[in-house]
């Protein structure tokens, strides 16, 4: 064998893999690929580079280029960024992909699980301007020759999913199907060593998944979230029916020239809508039509004309009783859809055949967008024995999308670069409060993003919130706000130890020993001397009534704290307004609350020492 014939062999293992069409056969590409090349996908940190070397051709080198030039971008730190964190992603759907490549280019080890093992949707998805931008950016058009061409600005669902699991693999992501996710799995009471730390009980429960240790797990499992601690917020609306259709695309000439619907047009064509009432009986709110894979109809339809065309049998006030399999009348159903399909495209499309969905049948649905969710937050962190868990929900677990607008995979992908951007700053040690008062600041921009309000220097765009949103403010949730969102059971002093997976061990010994309690006496009187009400003798009593603090807040930042106008008596208002300010402004967490200072003859020591060995920390390289 020539050096010529195997680099043409190990190309053509790598356009087998490139221009697979199904989940399955992806997957098994991809092993035959790693097997002939000896490349080991578990060695994800090499994975990608070994690849390259493997994989020479030309055909190749502009899918290298475009990758490269995304790990380029600093917030990676060239894979680097993330190093040792370990991931769980819950769902490989479009948003649990989009998530897992932005992990694995931070350099976190990362593992997706899926349920199922065929990507089998044929509704499209509607893409705005950056996110066609984004995925041409992953080489969309090397693994889908027609993404996007001209004005198309949508694409099938599966089609996604599989251009988004072949750079994931490329990347060293690794992949499961046919595995289901069931629950966390505490770290146990008795630690040592190598105890395990969080895992995850699934189903098969063999696989060696359950094996898996992670520090982050991200909930990617759409509409059932699954994952415990996210409570939601209904809106409910008016009354909101949606169908959606599929038809076969023989993607002959005459069906070529029928031109799509797009949404925000129709939405306000109010003559269109009365004549397809007035001759077909049919009412619609609004339609949008995509010609992708499949011809792809969605429609919102009033009520009052399913009732009148039979699709729905009986009228009945709850919706999941309306919209229940025995009060849908399946066939006429199909027809309606059917007429407002060749209405809506003026009788152009020569033959519409229902395509055939997952199960086997026409491809037709019904669905209910009365009420809205969204979930109540958008992250938390969990802690157990030591060990600290970070959870975040992305894609259409975080929020719900109206299809009919196309909002989902959109939104999806802005939280997915959230979350990733939230990861990145755990990995780096931030203070747990502090990372989720950011991530909450961020979330709360999410249902209000359109294609208009966010940046339009699509160029720019990186993990980093400030490069896609303008005039975001990423502090407005305050650490003291988000709370409840560490959960460790016992409520104990791990609110002071920071995050981060290197740091994974709660040990007040060893957090202890960083400075000698005389030594912070020392530090505290010489930051302290010479403010009113103040005389530092010990590290319990002297630091009561919260002047001491607020003092050596204001010796370090005067702008910060009215020392002057403090009133030594309010003994719980001075210390909540140190605690508050030490929290926003230099991210120490509080270890108690302003009040249990006032009801206690004195602090705990214990508390202070680590308490004030943050300040000692944070200041002492800057005292003045
Ligand atoms: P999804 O795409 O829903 O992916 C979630 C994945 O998680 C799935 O692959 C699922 O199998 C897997 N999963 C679930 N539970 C578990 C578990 N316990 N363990 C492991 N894996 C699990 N949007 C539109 O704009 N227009 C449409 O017409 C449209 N049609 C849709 C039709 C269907 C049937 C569904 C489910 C969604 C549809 N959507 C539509 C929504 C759109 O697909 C999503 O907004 C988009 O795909 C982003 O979603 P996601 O990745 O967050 O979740």
């Amino acid at each position: 064998e020539t050096e010529d014939e195997r680099t043409a062999q190990a190309s053509q293992l790598f356009e087998n893999f490139v221009q697979a069409s199904t989940c399955k056969g992806t997957l098994q590409a991809f092993s035959i690929l790693c097997r002939q090349l000896e490349l080991d996908p578990l060695d994800y940190s090499n994975f990608y580079s070994s690849l390259k070397t493997a994989i020479t051709s030309w055909k190749v080198k502009a899918l290298w280029t475009k990758l490269d030039k995304r790990a380029e971008h600093k917030v990676y730190n060239q894979g680097k960024a993330c190093q040792g964190t370990r991931c769980l992603i819950i769902g490989g759907g479009p948003c649990g992909l989009r998530t897992a490549i932005e992990l694995a280019l931070l350099g976190c080890k990362v593992v997706v699980i899926e349920k199922r093992d065929t990507f089998s949707r044929n509704n499209v998805l509607h893409l705005w301007p950056y996110t066609i931008h984004d995925l041409r950016g992953l080489g969309a058009k090397k693994f889908y020759g027609k993404f996007c061409a001209g004005s198309i600005d949508h694409i099938s669902i599966r089609q996604l999913q599989l251009m988004l699991l072949k750079v994931c693999l490329i990347l060293g992501v690794e992949i499961h199907v046919n595995i289901e996710f069931i629950k966390l799995v505490e770290p146990p009471e008795e630690q040592h060593e190598d105890s395990p730390g969080w895992r995850a009980e699934i189903r098969p429960s063999s696989h060696q998944v359950s094996e898996f240790d992670f520090d982050v797990v991200i909930g990617a499992d759409g509409r059932r979230n699954t994952l415990d601690g996210f409570s939601r917020k209904e809106f409910r609306g008016k009354l909101a029916i949606a169908i959606t259709a599929n038809f076969v695309n023989r993607n002959t000439t005459a069906e070529a020239k029928v031109e799509e619907i797009s949404g925000v047009a129709f939405i306000f064509n109010q003559k269109f809508f009365l004549e397809l009432r007035e001759e077909t009986g049919i009412d619609l709110e609004n339609i949008v039509y995509y010609k992708d894979h499949t011809h792809y109809f969605v429609m919102t339809a009033k009520k009052q004309s399913l009732l009148d065309k039979g699709v729905i049998i009986n009228d009945y006030i709850e919706t999941e009783r309306l919209l229940s399999n025995d009060n849908v009348n399946q066939e006429a159903l199909l027809s309606y859809a059917r007429e407002a399909a060749d209405f809506g495209t003026n009788y152009q499309l020569p033959s519409l055949d229902y395509a055939i969905n997952h199960y086997g049948q026409p491809d037709v649905a019904m669905f209910d967008f009365t009420c809205m969710y969204a979930s109540e937050n958008a992250a938390l962190i969990r802690e157990k024995h030591g060990h600290q868990l970070l959870v975040a929900l992305v894609g259409d677990s975080l929020l719900e999308p109206f299809w009919p607008m196309g909002t989902g995979c959109a939104r999806g992908f802005l939280a997915a670069f959230d979350t990733a951007w939230m990861v990145r700053g755990w990995a780096q040690g931030r203070s747990p409060l502090e990372i989720l008062a950011e991530r909450e600041s961020i979330y709360r921009l999410l249902p209000q993003t359109t294609t208009e309000n966010i940046s339009k220097n699509f160029e720019q765009y990186t993990i980093d919130p400030a490069t896609r949103y303008p005039n975001l403010n990423s502090s407005c949730v305050r650490p003291h706000q988000v709370r409840h969102l560490f959960i460790d059971g016992q409520q104990d002093t791990c609110h002071l130890e920071r995050g981060g997976p290197t740091r994974r061990s709660v040990n007040l010994t060893r957090r202890d020993s960083e400075v000698r309690p005389g030594r912070l006496l020392t530090w505290c009187q010489k930051q302290t001397e010479g403010y009113r009400g103040v005389d530092v003798t010990d590290l319990t009593s002297s630091w009561r009534n919260g002047l001491a603090l607020c003092a050596l807040i204001h010796r370090q930042r005067p702008e910060l704290i009215d020392y002057d106008s403090l009133n030594e008596e309010d003994v719980a208002g001075n210390n909540q307004l140190a605690f508050d300010v030490a929290e926003r402004e230099f991210g120490i967490q509080p270890v108690t609350l302003g009040k249990e200072m006032a009801r206690q003859p004195e602090p705990d020591k214990l508390l202070m020492v680590l308490y004030l060995s943050k300040f000692y920390e944070a200041f002492r390289n800057s005292s003045r």
